[in-house]
């Protein structure tokens, strides 16, 4: 995890505040854990793959952040429900949140889709999604003092790409849903955005082989694919207060891809 680590200013701002991280076993989402525990925030490390958080929140105690791993399955409700309910049991309440489970799905073309993959795909990356919001809103609506959510939809929820219709299709809704919740929560202190990353160096492009990659990398202007770090730094600063006048918005982060 050590690249997944690096790269943070280390300001404490988050101290005080509990962070709720999904996916956060892994790539993008154990970046993000990593840098709010830095930034001072007790976080919650939850992930399906229960020996991934741990190693994630293990990690974050042994640099001197606070952080329990939890386990989730973000596609069923009462899973979500049972963490939030924990989260708030464990440290008293809830302020920020990042919904970023995902799973890319087989590459196919949309009339060969396998059914039951659709609806895997749409049940991690979009059904997870709502479940996350529907559990944290009340949670940090309770204590009064308003909050922050990001989602992390994908680059590919702004611009089509081919054989990932399920991915597509639910990135693209990630970013509707943003802009509800956003709408609808304004008045009530918390703030919701998405974040739109181009592709990122982690476990998920691991359906693509070295020549798809090659092709991937070379669709981004900056010829590589993102580092975690550089992904998370985008999530704590839409978190923190500094972004205090951003809310519904979808932040691209992909080395220029969607500039073509
Ligand atoms: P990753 O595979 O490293 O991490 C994804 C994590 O989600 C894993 O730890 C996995 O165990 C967890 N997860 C999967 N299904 C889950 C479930 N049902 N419940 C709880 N946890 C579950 O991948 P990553 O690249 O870090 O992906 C994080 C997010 O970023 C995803 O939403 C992904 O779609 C998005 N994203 C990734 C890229 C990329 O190129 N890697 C690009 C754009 C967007």
């Amino acid at each position: 995890m050590g690249s997944e680590i690096a790269g943070y200013a280390g300001d404490p701002e988050f101290t005080g505040r509990t962070a709720l991280v999904t996916g956060a076993a892994s790539g993008i989402g154990a970046s993000v854990a990593y840098l709010l525990a830095l930034g001072g925030a007790h976080v919650v490390v939850a992930d399906i793959d229960d020996l991934g958080a741990a190693r994630t929140a293990a990690r974050i105690n042994d640099a001197g952040g606070r952080a329990r791993a939890m386990p989730v399955d973000v596609a069923r409700a009462d899973s979500v429900e049972a963490l939030v309910a924990a989260t708030v049991e464990a440290y008293g309440g809830l302020h920020l949140a990042v919904n970023n489970a995902g799973v890319a799905g087989p590459v196919a073309e949309l009339a060969d889709y396998p059914l039951d993959a659709w609806a895997r795909v749409l049940g991690v990356d979009l059904d997870g999604v709502f479940h996350g919001m529907r559990y944290q809103i009340p949670a940090i609506l309770d204590h009064g003092d308003g909050g922050a959510i990001v989602n992390v939809s994908s680059v590919h929820g702004v611009v089509g790409t081919d054989r990932a219709a399920p991915y597509v299709a639910a990135k693209h809704a990630v970013v509707g849903l943003t802009r509800c919740a956003a709408l609808e929560y304004a008045d009530r202190g918390i703030r919701v955005n998405a974040v739109a990353p181009g592709c990122v160096d982690t476990p998920l492009l691991d359906v693509f082989d070295d020549d798809a990659k090659a092709v991937m990398r070379a669709q981004h202007p900056l010829d590589r694919f993102a580092r975690p770090p550089e992904i998370a730094e985008l999530v704590a600063f839409l978190l923190s207060d500094r972004a205090s006048f951003l809310t519904g918005g979808t932040y691209v982060a992909d080395g220029g891809l969607s500039a073509r």
